[in-house]
């Protein structure tokens, strides 16, 4: 059952819609094909797309205004059942990696928060490939390789094996890239994507413009210092600010999970986002994805007030319990073209 609802405002397709706007969206407690109305604004589903969904409650993630995930480093047959209930358990939409794909006795094989089962070490190219056909059939549709300068590290002839018969079979590569030579390393490989924003030194900007061509980068900005400037975070938010202004294309993602970070929308990331030149309508580009976010008290598209209201978002479910339509009040504006039903 979809109950025609009309937003005070809407953000759709990179525009913002005044005055009503108009979408269908499935509510199955409310059988009035009448519509609805509903204050605030509308938007596209938020996404975090580097969380670790054993390290964080995704409940409260998903209450805190995000309805998508991306789970970059769990034990994958503990993140794919999660998956599988996310919809009952109220959890945000979960897509996920495999396992870390890393040389043995590498990261984050040495780490205390890595749980057994997230890393699997690979000793060859045919290791590999193996290895990406398993986290496939569990139903990950993403492949993380790590490359971390300070131990032991993938050779390029096995990184770019996985990355191909990732490619095969229609999944992305994610690389870990941690250390000098880490991103020209995932580069090479043919990696789709970087779970961070490079950090560690300045990128070379022939690097930088070549990457832009060809990945995205998962931003990430806030695990460095965590609202106060440190030199990491200096030096990522510049190497975002290069990657963009040749094009590259950013995911919002804060590696939940690592340090005292919002769970939920985390206005300090959105903050390092606008800092390393986004606008307000680029940082949605940025987060958004399926289903609908709904801002209660309207989007403020303001760049200083920006990032506090977009933390104000709710995801937008049966929980919402939108006022019949009872017609135009006069401070009402209706838009000129109404952008239809979008989903
Ligand atoms: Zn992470």
């Amino acid at each position: 059952m979809t109950t025609p609802l009309l937003p005070a405002s809407l953000w759709w397709d990179g525009r913002f819609w005044p005055g009503y706007g108009f979408v269908g969206h499935p509510i199955p407690d409310i059988s009035e094909m009448s519509p609805r109305r509903l204050p605030g604004t509308l938007l596209p589903g938020l996404v975090d797309a580097h969380v670790h969904s054993g390290l964080v409650d995704l409940g409260t993630v998903r209450a805190g205004g995000i309805a998508g995930v991306w789970d970059l480093g769990s034990a994958p047959a503990t993140v794919s059942s999660l998956a599988t209930a996310a919809e009952e358990r109220k959890l945000p939409k979960i897509r996920y990696a495999g396992p870390f794909l890393t040389a043995p006795g590498g990261y984050p094989s040495d780490r205390p928060w890595a749980a057994p089962g997230s890393w699997r070490e690979i000793t060859s190219p045919a290791e590999g490939a193996e290895a990406v056909a398993s986290t496939h059939a569990l139903g990950a549709t993403l492949i993380k390789i790590t490359a971390h300068a300070g131990g032991p590290r993938l050779d390029p002839p096995t990184m770019a094996a996985i990355a191909d018969a990732a490619h095969g079979l229609g999944l992305e590569v994610v690389v870990h890239a941690e250390g000098p030579g880490t991103v020209r390393a995932a580069y090479e490989a043919g990696a789709d994507l970087l779970a961070h924003t490079p950090w560690t030194e300045p990128l070379d900007p022939g690097l930088a413009r070549a990457c832009a061509e060809r990945m995205r980068w998962i931003s990430t900005l806030d695990i460095h210092g965590w609202g106060t400037e440190t030199p990491e975070r200096v030096t990522a938010v510049a190497n975002l600010r290069l990657f963009l202004e040749y094009g590259g294309s950013v995911r919002y993602g804060t590696d939940l999970g690592n340090g005292p970070l919002i769970p939920g929308v985390n206005p300090r990331e959105i903050r390092a986002l606008q800092a390393a030149g986004l606008s307000p309508t680029d940082v949605l580009a940025a987060m958004t994805g399926p289903d609908l976010t709904w801002i209660p008290g309207g989007l403020d598209l303001d760049p200083e007030r920006f990032a506090g209201s977009l933390a104000t978002a709710r995801v937008l479910d049966d929980s919402v319990r939108p006022r019949p339509d009872v017609g135009p009040t006069p401070s009402d504006r209706r838009c000129g073209s109404p952008p239809g039903s979008p989903t």
